[in-house]
């Protein structure tokens, strides 16, 4: 048993919903968010594979949000070289799978796909606000959307294949950094053997994930590193890197999502943050809280979400810009409570 009873019987008529609705569907659109992570691809990858076991006849296609490539840490995901830009899919399909996204901001150009589908399901892990989907389960209380397609396959009492298995093993290690972050429960330890047991390698997963960094990236976290500065009696940390930083360095935006980490280390820091400057004249900012404080908060305030413990926003401007309206809502998390936590 993957999850316990009560959470089974919970999710089973959202999964038969789901079910009836894929039944229902003989083109299928698969997407995850904007800037695909480990959990968005994997999870994407294995519910394509799934559905195409299950229902053979069904016509299924694996989507990328945005016009870009396959990050390279994940272009080892078994099926990663079937993914289609969501700018070059022109089917209108009769049902649209948003995975590891439960808001249709988060989908950036597929937004356009999941307009022209004829219904919709969800299967998701973050906080959202409302539900436009017509059949989905989302469990923010699971560590990764990787557990919830992991749990579906159980419901259909189909079989984890290796590669299924290989992609939910990326999604669970590294949406739970490496089991190391606070929303490694139980059910991701158990998830994961069982993943483990289908086939799938976790020393594959860390090689490519965490073990092949080009050394431009390296130099480019050395600056990071050596940019840390914290406040707030160093329960706030933050680092950047400038579109000029990524230039100098030859690293494309979508490898910098590790950038965080590194900031995340600072002993003592409760809070870390990461900008970078990203194409548009934008910044992207990446939230961390190693504490229980909740920085969801601030990543929605900065008109972005996530969950309470790793969260992300999009602004308009450059790094000092987004420095001078983020960094005083970080310090009011600080302001009320002084001896409260
Ligand atoms: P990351 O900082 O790794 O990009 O994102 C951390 C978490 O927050 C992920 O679960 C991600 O899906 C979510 N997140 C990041 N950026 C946004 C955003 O702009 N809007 C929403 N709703 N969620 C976000
Ligand atoms: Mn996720």
């Amino acid at each position: 048993m993957l999850c316990d009873e009560a959470t089974v019987v919970a999710q089973a008529p959202s999964f038969d919903a789901v079910t009836r609705l894929v039944e229902a569907a003989r083109t299928i659109a698969v997407c995850a968010h904007t800037s695909a992570d480990g959990d968005a691809l994997g999870s994407e990858l294995a519910l394509v594979e799934l559905i195409e076991r299950r229902w053979p006849e069904k016509r299924v296609s694996a989507l990328l949000a945005d016009d870009d490539v396959v990050p390279r840490i994940y272009q080892f995901l078994p099926g990663a070289e079937r993914l289609v830009r969501a700018v070059d899919y022109r089917e209108d399909p009769d049902l649209f799978v948003c995975v590891d996204l439960s808001q249709p901001g988060r989908l950036a150009d597929a937004r356009a796909v999941l307009e022209r589908s004829g219904r919709v399901a969800v299967l998701d892990h973050h906080p959202s606000a409302e539900a436009f989907w017509d059949a989905g389960v989302v469990r923010p209380d699971a560590a990764a959307t990787g557990v919830i397609v992991a749990e579906y396959a159980l419901h259909l009492g189909a079989e984890l294949t290796p590669t299924m298995a290989q992609n939910l093993l990326c999604a669970l290690v590294t949406d739970t950094g490496r089991f190391q972050y606070q929303n490694a429960n139980g059910e991701a330890f158990r998830v994961a053997s069982a993943l483990v047991d289908a086939g799938a390698s976790p020393s594959e997963v860390s090689l490519h994930v965490y073990q092949s960094d080009r050394l431009s990236y390296l130099h480019l976290s050395a600056t990071v590193m050596g940019r840390i500065t914290t406040f707030e009696q160093g329960r706030i940390a933050y680092s950047y890197a400038t579109m000029a930083d990524l230039e100098a360095n030859a690293v494309p935006v979508a490898e910098c999502d590790g950038l965080v980490d590194i900031v995340r280390r600072v002993d003592g820091c409760e809070v870390a943050l990461f900008l970078k400057e990203v194409p548009g004249g934008k910044v992207r900012g990446n939230l961390r809280a190693k504490s229980d404080r909740d920085i969801s908060v601030v990543a929605r305030e900065m008109g972005g979400g996530g969950h309470p413990a790793a969260a992300g926003f999009t602004v308009e401007g450059d790094i000092d810009r987004a420095l001078a309206v983020v960094l005083p809502k970080l310090r009011a998390l600080y302001a009320t409570d002084g001896e409260a936590r």
